[in-house]
């Protein structure tokens, strides 16, 4: 596999995982999540790939109580996935990068 480029200033991305840390139901550890997750030490992009997959998914940082985390109360640890429309709702996904728990929620028009 190659090392993805920044799609915003085009330095090479830095890998980095993010653990489940909940509910292990007894597991010795904390297990990474599924995705390949990415970020920039140029600009500061953060994103993601499906396993399999070669697009780059960006992520941004909720500031401020946005981005607490309601599952293991990490400060400004909480990522969001930009929006789409289901259902006639628009919908983004939310991940803590601290225990990794992920969320699809429903967002409110601004
Ligand atoms: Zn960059
Ligand atoms: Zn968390």
């Amino acid at each position: 596999m190659s090392m993805p480029v920044c799609p915003r200033c085009g330095q090479g991305l830095s890998a980095f995982q993010v653990f489940r840390t909940r509910n292990r139901w007894g597991r010795a550890g904390p297990r990474p999540r599924d995705e390949l997750w990415w970020r920039c030490a140029g600009c500061g992009w953060l994103g993601f790939q499906e396993r399999g997959s070669d697009r780059l998914r960006p992520m941004r940082h909720l500031e401020g109580d946005d981005g607490d985390c309601p599952f293991c109360g990490g400060e400004e640890s909480t990522v969001v996935s930009e929006p789409w429309q289901a259902e006639g709702e628009t919908r983004d996904w939310s991940v803590c990068l601290e225990c990794g728990t992920s969320n699809q929620r429903r967002v409110r028009i601004r």
